[in-house]
């Protein structure tokens, strides 16, 4: 029987979570619908919300309860999860203190704007001293929350609750040699597909429908949900009732829209499955930015790149569009599963990914070290491109100043995509384990076991366990790169004629 305090606790939190969810319908608009000019009002009621969640989170009233709550040592599993997630969260929340979280804040839409203007000229110099500034106040922010090993960690922990940035190195260093083998004998290899057939006009009004019928049919519930149209895709939610998923369309290049929904059902899946009976309690959330990527990459990815899939879709595809009619299954599978290092991250295939994700890791990581001084990171990431994917960016729009997550001096963010391919291996060969045969479930449109078993393994404990302790508990065995290594050689390999 939970204690009065406990039920005051809970509906303290249920109001930040409300104010988390017209946070996020602000943003979403933002990025979907709202005319140009009212971006001016917008920025204030989006630092109005935000200061209300920040007063909130780290009110005393906040703290009285916690402190409360850890006499009373709650025996309930669920209750002491609540409990362990909120006191983390409030011990980050008072070490920031308001100035420099306002300071935060208008570096970044300071940063963000001279990075769009740097981006569109490709004049690294513009961005330059912004990023100079976020990254002092982020060094800042690291010291004032605290960290052992380096400055790095405590700022990941943001996104990777209990990563360290020594276990991730030595993850991906165990992993690039695997994907730069893989990489060079796809490059190698005689047999290569034909990318052409992806650039085929498929009418957008047509890709809409396909992509509503896949998502559909993979779980995504849209009594739940709705898809809309913005610049960078993304998944956002006012609750799990509530879940809003982006795309964007290109008439000749459908893959875009259709990866893009697959991708962004799998997070938005994710959020639907949490359990609504406990929304706004702390531990009723996402456990991490890699979990979440595990999610959207399994779907994308282990689902649907996979041939069984393609066995129960193709059809359907080719119907509805006619100008793919005379392409094979085996010439559209190869196509959409292309290895090809190239500049530019968002565009990366499965197997060139990672490395794109390690190159980031290791400059943010030496920035924040001050081993790499701002004025020197162009250069250096035109190197670490040549030596990493043999490929040299003609200019810094394609090269540094390719993704928005610098212009916001968000750093330790960039390796939980990666780390979301690594659980996502473990998590789809342990479904395999306890689904029997999961290729003919997925080859004749049957999800339903699949999300079930998601759903019972991942999506309803929200954070009641880290990444790590999910993945353990899951799969019975600790994080490893070996199982998604296994899954890319057991694919790429057959494709390219290299088994
Ligand atoms: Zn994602």
């Amino acid at each position: 029987m939970a204690s009065k305090t406990y039920e005051q606790f809970i509906a303290y939190n249920q109001e930040a979570r409300l104010l988390h969810g017209i946070q996020s319908l602000l943003d979403w608009d933002q990025e979907t619908y709202m005319p140009k000019r009212g971006a001016d009002t917008r920025a204030r009621h989006l630092s109005l919300v935000a200061g209300l969640m920040h007063e909130r989170r780290s009110s005393d009233e906040l703290g009285n309860m916690i402190a409360t709550l850890e006499k009373e040592a709650p025996e309930d599993p669920v209750e002491a999860a609540d409990l362990r997630v909120a006191r983390r969260d409030f011990d980050r929340a008072v070490k920031l203190p308001t100035d420099l979280v306002k300071r935060i804040a208008e570096a970044q839409s300071r940063g963000k704007t001279a990075w769009i203007e740097a981006r569109a000229e490709s004049d690294f110099s513009k961005f330059a001293p912004h990023l100079q500034t976020l990254m002092d106040l982020r060094r800042e922010m690291a010291d004032k929350l605290g960290w052992t090993t380096e400055p790095y960690d405590a700022l990941m922990d943001e996104y990777e609750p209990g990563a360290k940035a020594a276990e991730v190195q030595a993850v991906f260093d165990a992993l690039r040699p695997e994907l730069v083998a893989l990489v060079q004998a796809t490059q190698d290899a005689p047999r290569q597909p034909d990318l052409s057939i992806l650039k085929r006009s498929c009418p957008v009004e047509l890709q809409k429908t396909f992509n509503e019928q896949i998502a559909r049919a993979i779980g995504f519930d849209f009594d739940a949900g709705r898809i809309d149209i913005s610049v960078h895709p993304f998944c956002t939610e006012t609750s799990m009732n509530d879940v809003r998923l982006t795309t964007r369309y290109d008439e000749h290049y459908m893959p875009m829209s259709l990866f893009g929904i697959m991708h962004e059902a799998g997070h938005g899946m994710y959020e639907q499955g949490l359990p609504s009976e406990r929304f706004g309690s702390p531990a009723c959330a996402s456990v991490s930015l890699g979990i979440h990527e595990s999610q959207s990459r399994l779907w994308e990815n282990q689902v649907g790149r996979s041939r069984p899939f393609w066995e129960r879709f193709y059809g359907d595809l080719q119907k509805t569009f006619t100008s793919l009619a005379d392409v094979s299954l085996d010439d559209w599978y190869f196509a959409i599963n292309n290895v090809r290092p190239s500049l530019i991250r968002v565009e990366a295939d499965e197997v060139t990914y990672g490395l794109h994700i390690m190159l980031r890791f290791d400059l943010e990581r030496q920035m924040m070290q001050g081993k790499l001084a701002v004025a020197d990171v162009p250069q250096a990431w035109n190197d670490a491109m040549q030596s990493g994917l043999g490929v040299t960016p003609p200019n810094d729009r394609e090269g540094c100043l390719q993704d928005v997550h610098w212009s916001l001096g968000i750093f330790g963010y960039f390796p939980t995509y990666q780390l979301g391919n690594i659980f996502a291996a473990q998590f789809f060969d342990k479904a395999r384990q306890d689904l029997g045969n999961l290729d003919d479930q997925i080859r004749r449109g049957e999800f339903a076991p699949l999300l079930g078993w998601l759903r019972e393994n991942i999506h309803v404990h929200g954070r009641r366990f880290d990444s790590n302790e999910l993945v353990e508990r899951v799969t019975g065995n600790k994080v490893s790169h070996e199982p998604y290594v296994a899954a890319l050689n057991a694919k790429f390999k057959p494709l390219y004629g290299l088994a």
